[in-house]
C-alpha cells in the first residue's frame, strides 16, 4: 500500500517531545519530510540526528511571529515546500492553582504559547500555503476546552479559544484550498500530564499519579490509558488526503471520556 503522506512535507512545532514527537515519528513513517520545532534544543536535534535525511530540526519560540515566519521559510527551503503545520507546542499549568492566586504573567504566557502560537503558526503556513496549492493544518486543543473545573483556568479557557479559532479560521482558509482541523486529547501519558508542578519531586509525582489513574479510568469508557500514538494517527488523517473532505472539524481522543454521563457509562 502506498504511504499516506509521500512527497509531503510538514512542520510539528513542539516537536521534540510527548504527543509531538510520536506525531514526527509516525508522518515520517508514512513517508513525509518532518522539520521538529521546539524551543528545547538538545532533544529536538537528537531526534532529527535519529530521524536521518526525512527530518531536520529549527529551534522556535512559537510565541515570537517572526521566529514562525523563519521556521516556515527554513522548511521550504529544506524540503522545497510546505503542505502539512501542526501546532502542537504547548505549556500547561499547575493542575492545584486556585484563580485567585494565580500571577497574572504566568497566565500570559500561556496566552502567549497556546494560543498566540498557534495563530502565528496558521498565520504564517497559510501565507506560503495560499500560492502553492493548499494544505493542512491542525491544531492541537484539549477535552479541557470543553470542561471547566478546578485549576488551570488559564489553561482551559485558551484550549476552548483554540476550538473556536480553529474552525472560524477553517471558513476564512477554505478558498485557498487550506483545511484547519483541531484534535483534542484526553489524558495521554507525556511529561506535561505528570503534574509539572515546579519543585515536586519524581517520589511525589508517582504518588499523585497513584492516586489520581483509578479516578481517571473512573470516567473513561474504554478504560484503556492513551497513548501519544494515538493521536498520531489522528493527526496523521488530518494531514492526509484521506481527510480531504474535511474542515473545522474537532477529533477528540480521549477513550469517550468526555462523550456521556461519566458515573453512568
Ligand atoms: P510535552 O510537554 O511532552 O511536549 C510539549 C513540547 O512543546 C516540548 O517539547 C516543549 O519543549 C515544547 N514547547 C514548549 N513551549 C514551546 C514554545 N514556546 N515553542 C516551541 N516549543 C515549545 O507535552 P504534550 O503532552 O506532548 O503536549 C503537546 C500538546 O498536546 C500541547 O498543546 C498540550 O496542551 C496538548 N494536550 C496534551 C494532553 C496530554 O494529556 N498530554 C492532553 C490534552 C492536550
Amino acid at each position: 500500500m502506498s504511504k499516506q503522506l509521500a512527497g509531503k512535507t510538514a512542520i510539528i512545532t513542539g516537536g521534540a517531545s510527548g504527543l509531538g514527537r510520536a506525531t514526527v515519528e509516525r508522518f515520517i513513517e508514512e513517508g513525509a519530510q518532518v522539520v521538529v520545532a521546539d524551543v528545547d534544543k538538545e532533544r529536538g536535534e537528537e531526534l532529527a540526528e535519529k530521524l536521518g535525511n526525512s527530518a531536520r530540526f529549527k529551534s522556535t519560540d512559537v510565541s515570537d511571529a517572526e521566529q514562525i515566519q523563519e521556521l516556515v521559510d527554513f522548511a521550504v527551503s529544506e524540503f522545497d515546500g510546505l503542505d502539512i503545520m501542526f501546532n502542537n507546542a504547548g505549556i500547561s499549568q499547575a493542575m492545584c492553582s486556585r484563580f485567585i492566586d494565580d500571577d497574572l504573567k504566568d497566565f500570559r504566557k500561556v496566552v502567549d504559547v497556546n494560543l498566540f502560537g498557534v495563530m502565528a503558526g496558521c498565520q504564517r503556513a497559510a501565507r506560503y500555503m495560499k500560492d502553492h496549492g493548499g494544505g493542512s493544518i491542525i491544531n492541537n486543543a484539549s477535552v479541557a476546552g470543553h470542561l471547566a473545573g478546578f485549576g488551570m483556568m488559564s489553561y482551559r479557557s485558551i484550549k476552548a479559544a483554540v476550538l473556536h479559532f480553529t474552525k472560524c479560521i477553517a471558513m476564512d482558509f477554505a478558498e485557498y484550498g487550506i483545511r484547519v482541523n483541531s484534535i483534542s486529547p484526553g489524558n495521554i501519558q507525556t511529561e506535561m500530564s505528570a503534574f509539572p508542578v515546579p519543585g515536586m519531586s519524581p517520589e511525589q509525582i508517582e504518588k499523585i499519579k497513584e492516586a489520581v489513574t483509578p479516578v481517571r479510568m473512573a470516567g473513561q469508557p474504554l478504560k484503556r490509558h492513551g497513548k501519544p500514538q494515538d493521536i498520531a494517527n489522528a493527526a496523521l488523517f488530518l494531514a492526509s488526503d484521506m481527510s480531504a473532505q474535511i474542515t473545522g472539524l474537532e477529533i477528540t481522543v480521549d477513550g469517550g471520556a468526555t462523550a456521556g454521563d461519566p458515573v453512568n457509562h
